[in-house]
């Protein structure tokens, strides 16, 4: 049995058996018992690839690189691969992933599973919206080569599909052009959520990425202050850029026994951070450090403590943005439970592909909360009530606790999506989001 790792601590969860997929064979169906799920890389917060009886099928061995364009930037590789050994390969060839989400450790697979996001939403939409390609293989050995044009009810259902539709063996990506691996960045701070919504709206239109830390120490009037963070990549090709050092990776030696994040230390933070100096006029950082500075803190989640930690993320519709925002940041002030990571951005108007894509037209906010075990449950569920009177949703990706009515008021399309569901597949997510726990 393989020790599956698990962000947040789902109390008895026992993992009956898992196996490894290095080859793109339908053997593995027949060798083992169902229900199936797939496990990426597990760099989901939730249970979207957990599963408490049948098999974890673990894809990470689908790691073969197809076949690399690179006149026309399009990456061709096995479901297994990680966007780090896409980025290692592409970068040098003048080629960039269109989209990416703040780690580079997820597999493509799991990237179209989740339809996953990145800081340019508002300008291409999410990781779906770039695939050319990809084919599924069903647990009755039925493979289907997807695209927006044939197969495409099983492409839209795939893509977002939390890797319930069968197994992506590969997939084919649409690359963006770079000249070099920078990134010339800017910051602005931002008094309150009043500015913000400004601020935002602005700077979207001239930069190509754009998102907001929020400063959780701050309350009343000062409520929702942060800094927006904005990027774009370097135009010259002439820049010494050898001269710019990529950041080194430092690592979170133990787990102590207590959360390091308390009241105290977070508000601390907070405040800190927020007064740091900030580079209004510009400046040039590799491409890591902009996109995944927790990527170079190995083990970060540790500093949680042995009880861990939750996420929360929501997606609030343009129209109920700024009231519901402002809500759930009160609340979340009152209970005195404020995030250390807290991230606010724009999704633009591109509609998700996906039938269970998360994405849509509106502000996300992405939040962790130290666990502590009721109180925290408690928060998440008022936060939810206010998402569900504002019309959002709760992303599954970061999700371990949301409740039936919770996912189907949110999902609305999931009983068209129900269809395309393998009936060999499920997960611990996809029961409990069904009330079949
Ligand atoms: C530090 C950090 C930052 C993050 N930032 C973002 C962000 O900015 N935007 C965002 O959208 N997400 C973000 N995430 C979440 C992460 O991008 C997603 O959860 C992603 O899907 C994880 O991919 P994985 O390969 O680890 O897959 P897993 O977490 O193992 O699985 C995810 C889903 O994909 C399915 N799956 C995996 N492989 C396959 C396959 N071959 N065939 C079929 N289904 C498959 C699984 O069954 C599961 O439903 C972040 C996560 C971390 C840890």
């Amino acid at each position: 049995m393989n020790q599956i790792y698990s962000w947040n601590r789902i109390p008895n969860l026992n993992i009956e058996s898992s196996i490894k997929v290095n080859d793109i064979t339908s053997e593995v169906f027949k060798k083992n018992i169902a229900p199936y799920t797939i496990y990426g890389n597990g760099r989901s917060y939730g249970d979207v690839c957990l599963n408490n009886v049948g098999t974890i099928i673990q894809a990470r061995g689908l790691n073969k690189f197809i076949d690399f364009n690179d006149k026309e930037g399009i990456f061709t590789a096995e479901a297994g691969v990680t966007l780090e050994e896409i980025l290692s390969v592409i970068v040098p060839k003048g080629w960039f992933l269109t989209v990416t989400p703040g780690t580079k450790f997820v597999t493509l697979g799991g990237a179209v599973a989740n339809d996953v996001h990145g800081k340019n939403h508002h300008k291409v939409g999410s990781f779906g919206h770039h695939v050319i390609a990809f084919e599924l293989l069903k647990s009755d050995g039925t493979r289907i080569i997807c695209t927006p044009h044939d197969n495409s009810e099983y492409f839209n259902a795939t893509i977002g599909g939390l890797g319930l539709t069968g197994l992506i063996t590969w997939v084919s990506i649409k690359l963006t052009r770079i000249n070099n691996p920078l990134i010339w960045t800017s910051s602005y701070r931002f008094q309150n959520l009043d500015e913000f919504w400004y601020l935002n709206k602005a700077m979207e239109d001239i930069w190509e990425y754009s998102v907001a830390w929020i400063d959780f120490s701050a309350n009343k009037r000062s409520l929702g202050r942060g800094i927006l963070y904005v990027g774009q990549h370097a135009a010259t090709q002439s820049f010494p850029y050898k001269n710019i050092k990529n950041s080194r990776k430092i690592s979170f030696p133990v787990t102590p026994p207590f959360s390091l994040i308390n009241q105290l230390s977070l508000f601390a933070f907070n405040k800190l951070y927020y007064n740091k100096p900030t580079a209004t006029f510009g400046k040039l950082v590799y491409y890591d450090q902009f996109f995944y500075p927790l990527d170079n803190i190995l083990n970060w989640n540790r500093i949680y403590g042995k009880k861990g930690f939750f996420q929360y993320q929501c997606v609030i519709p343009m129209h109920s943005a700024q009231y519901a925002i402002y809500e759930i940041m009160k609340k979340i002030r009152n209970s005195n439970q404020g995030s250390f990571l807290s991230v606010l951005k724009v999704f633009g108007e591109k509609e998700s592909i996906g039938l269970l894509s998360f994405p849509k037209h509106g502000a996300t906010l992405a939040l962790d909360f130290p666990n502590l075990g009721e109180k925290t449950l408690k928060l998440f569920q008022e936060l939810d009530s206010i998402v569900l009177e504002a019309s959002g949703r709760v992303y599954p990706a970061k999700d371990c606790r949301m409740s039936v009515e919770t996912f189907r008021a949110g999902y609305p399309l999931w009983r068209s999506f129900e269809k395309f569901v393998d009936p060999q597949f499920s997960s611990y997510f996809w029961r409990r989001v069904n009330g079949n726990l």
